[in-house]
């Protein structure tokens, strides 16, 4: 079966973890310092805290943003469950906005006439998850102009785009959004195994953040609500959790990042060749969101007939092709449904998620390979 995604790992990558285990430090040391660097830099975001799962960087984002009990947090309903998750741990309620039938995001308009009617109706949101949906980012300046507007807090859950583009721009650098996520699983752009990391431009955010990936503890004297008893002493200020990452997913991180730009080129190679070699087959492509620059996490073919989606995603898996379904619309989740969602209540994502799959796309996939995709979907809907 040729896999939907999968990891890349070089000589170099088991050198850098084998190198690890041979130091003094296993986990949050050095080396996790020098990926936080890294991967700040290389995205422009001036404070980088790097956690054991992106999942929990988006808990963790939304505890420093003050989410909790009472809040509102809004979120596309085309994405991994995580993107909504994070609002339940913090005690809020969960909410959606419709996505955009052509970039598969979050959809400005339906953003912007959810909040002018929440307004009226006292129900704003404390805070929206834009998740960058297969890669590509939504249409942040808008998002963020219509959010701020009412001061919502933004994060974005860019766990399909690192190494994205969007406004000339890397994605990361949070210039439309006070917290941006990437997540290191290893069916991800670059990957730490498990792993995610917090991007912000606001150091008390990020100082807030550091705390609650170990335990709210502090070693900070300013931070104290006395002198230190000893040198031994530290104090948890916090109810924080043990989200920390290991030296050997930094080693693994800091080296695969080498390689983004690799990754990147031939996802980009392979998605050109998915958009010509599709050409003229009764689905739709990919749309392109203005200004950005997909990362192609995922490449999501949608078919025109719906009433084919099983059969043809039954018969590409049969023919050894690894195709997948992103997302199956989160508020149809029993738990959400539970928590009152409905059929109905989000028709974009439902009627995508009644025709959408997802080809093999990785950094590893050969020529040979996608030439055999292309010519079994050819088969299929032909
Ligand atoms: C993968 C993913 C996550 C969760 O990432 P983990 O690192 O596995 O916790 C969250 N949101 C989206 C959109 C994802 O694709």
């Amino acid at each position: 079966m040729i896999p939907y995604g999968r990891q890349v790992i070089s000589e170099d990558d088991i050198r850098a973890v084998e190198t690890v285990l041979r130091s003094d430090h296993l986990t949050q040391g050095p080396v996790l310092s020098r990926f936080e660097d890294a991967v700040a830099l290389h995205v422009s975001a001036a404070h980088a805290v790097a956690v054991n799962s992106a999942t929990s960087a988006l808990h963790i984002a939304c505890l420093a943003l003050d989410v909790g009990p009472g809040d509102l947090l809004w979120t596309s309903p085309n994405t991994f469950v995580a993107s909504a998750n994070c609002g339940r741990y913090c005690g809020a309620e969960v909410d959606f906005v419709d996505i955009d039938p052509e970039t598969f995001n979050l959809c400005a308009d339906a953003l912007e006439e959810k909040l002018a009617f929440a307004a009226l109706t006292g129900r704003l949101p404390k805070v929206i998850v834009a998740v960058h949906m297969c890669g590509q980012s939504p249409d942040m300046a808008r998002i963020s102009a219509i959010a701020r507007a009412y001061e919502v807090r933004i994060i974005e859950d860019a766990s399909h785009s690192i190494g994205a583009n969007y406004l000339g721009a890397r994605v990361g650098g949070c210039l439309h959004s006070d917290i941006t996520v990437f997540s290191f699983h290893p069916v991800k752009i670059i990957t730490t195994a498990e792993g995610g990391m917090a991007l912000t431009n606001d150091a008390s955010l990020a100082a807030r953040m550091e705390r609650l990936r170990s335990h709210g503890i502090t070693r900070d004297s300013a931070l104290m609500t006395h002198a230190p008893d000893g040198p031994w002493y530290y104090q948890q200020l916090d109810l924080g959790w043990n989200y920390r990452m290991t030296e050997l997913q930094a080693a693994l991180g800091l080296s695969q990042l080498d390689q983004l730009d690799a990754f990147l080129a031939r996802r980009r190679v392979l998605a050109d060749a998915y958009d010509v070699g599709l050409k003229g087959l009764p689905l739709y492509l990919p749309g392109r969101q203005a200004g950005a620059h997909s990362s192609w996490h995922l490449y999501v073919i949608r078919l025109n007939d719906a009433t084919r989606h099983r059969a043809v995603f039954e018969a590409l898996r049969a023919d050894g092709i690894g195709v997948n379904l992103h997302y199956i619309p989160v508020h149809l989740q029993p738990y959400y449904r539970a928590l009152g969602f409905a059929p109905g209540d989000f028709p974009v994502a439902e009627d995508y998620y009644s025709r959408a799959i997802s080809i093999p796309l990785h950094a590893e996939l050969t020529d040979v390979e996608q030439a055999h995709i292309l010519a079994a979907i050819g088969r299929v809907l032909t």
